[in-house]
């Protein structure tokens, strides 16, 4: 933190109620600031072309914890710089563009975060258990599909061994109680790109389900 001398912001500026509070009827007052804002603010010699530039796509949302439009503003900021550097290097992203595609990557990223804990838990079990044999594919009942199945990029069909069950099949029939699903449905193909294993017969395509209804 540094100390600043602030002017009390107008009532029409955002969180003016809460803000205004601080100042106590004064025109200014020494203030707390965080040192990330205070770079900011003196870095971009009055033209807030940072903020013109988050506040096309910006993230904030009406909070009421005190951290949290700081946590939006830090986030915008980086995404805006983020979007900066793209350019300086010869990026020919939109700004919408450069979002979307920012997005899906982080959830890429979660995603990989998720299968590798998974797949450390299930070596782990492995181990402790070393009579039962090993098995490739667990299918386990899941509350929600992985939105990865939705992003863009090369969701094509992968031949596998050993036949694990259907993801879409047992979503269908334990999350969402469909009597028409089994929960153990064997399958050959897989996701490469999700890598789940899914139904591709010509009586029923969950593999094209999966990746286009958004709905479930
Ligand atoms: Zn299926
Ligand atoms: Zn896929």
């Amino acid at each position: 933190m540094v100390e600043r001398t602030r002017y009390c912001p107008r009532t029409t500026s955002s969180n003016a109620q809460n803000v205004r509070a601080i100042f106590n009827g004064q025109h200014t007052a020494k203030l707390n600031i965080p040192k990330i804002i205070d770079d900011y603010n003196y870095s971009m010699n009055g033209v807030d072309i940072s903020d013109q530039y988050g506040s096309y796509y910006g993230t904030q949302l009406t909070v009421f914890r005190t951290w949290m439009p700081l946590f939006f503003w830090i986030l915008d900021t980086t995404v805006v710089n983020a979007y900066r550097i793209h350019k300086v290097l010869g990026g020919e992203e939109s700004r919408k563009g450069f979002r979307i595609k920012l997005a899906w990557g982080l959830i890429h990223e979660g995603e990989k975060n998720r299968a590798s804990q998974r797949k450390r838990t299930r070596q782990h079990n492995n181990n402790s258990e070393s009579a039962t044999p090993k098995k490739i594919y667990v299918t386990k009942a899941q509350t929600e599909l992985s939105r990865v199945r939705l992003s863009p990029g090369q969701h094509l069909p992968v031949p596998i061994d050993g036949r694990p069950n259907c993801t879409l099949c047992c979503f269908k029939a334990t999350v969402l109680k469909d009597e028409s699903y089994k929960i153990k449905t064997p399958t050959g193909w897989k996701c490469g790109l999700c890598d789940v294993p899914l139904c591709l017969f010509a009586t029923r395509n969950c593999f094209h389900e999966y990746h286009s209804d958004n709905s479930i």
